[in-house]
């Protein structure tokens, strides 16, 4: 028996005639796992994180993004597995397309997997399985432990992510507006879009 593709839902939400968005996997991975931070100027604004696990992106979408404060939990709503091209994908999803609106890479790095149960490590999948990831991000803009949480709510599964408390952790500091543009190519949302229309 084969294992279910697990980009079966990204493919069957998307026309890759209209889309620019990567079909597969092209690139390779080496070295350290990566993640990334997706701005997204949907229907409604929101940021998609992804952190790279067994050969795809697992993917959360989270409305109000991340924080740097301990104190605040965000929502993170989980999505389909992206593959692993999509960790560089800026562009114009085009009206009338899944997702349609502006991609921007927000943050991207590299992390690592922090979850331990009787001093050995808990690999990334069954710690997602069993909801409750713990991980350090080194992004340039966002770095130190975060915990991605599964909670239940009228039946629907919701997660909440939360900056754990280390010397990383800053309640006043708000990378979402301080720096709000592009870690690949330095654009604004604006400007992407612009670009695009050319
Ligand atoms: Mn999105």
């Amino acid at each position: 028996m084969t294992k279910e593709d697990p980009l079966k839902d990204y493919h069957k939400k998307r026309n890759f005639d209209r889309t620019p968005e990567p079909f597969s996997n092209q690139k390779s991975s080496k070295g350290k796992a990566r993640f990334v931070i997706q701005k997204h100027d949907a229907r409604t604004l929101h940021y998609d994180f992804r952190l790279e696990v067994g050969g795809v992106l697992k993917s959360w979408a989270i409305p109000k993004g991340p924080s740097m404060d301990p104190s605040e939990k965000r929502l993170a709503i989980p999505t389909e597995d992206h593959p692993l091209d999509y960790i560089d994908f800026e562009g114009v999803i085009p009206e009338g397309s899944y997702g349609a609106g502006t991609v921007m890479v927000w943050d991207t790095g590299t992390y690592r997997n922090l979850n331990k149960k009787d001093d050995e490590i808990v690999p990334m999948e069954r710690a997602i399985e069993e909801g409750h990831v713990d991980f350090w991000l080194e992004g340039e803009k966002l770095k130190g432990g975060y915990a991605l949480i599964r909670t239940a709510r009228k039946d629907r599964k919701f997660w909440l992510l939360v900056k754990m408390k280390d010397d990383e952790a800053d309640a006043g500091r708000n990378p979402l507006v301080e720096q709000p543009e592009s870690v690949l190519s330095g654009r604004t949302l604006d400007e992407i879009a612009e670009d695009e229309n050319e």
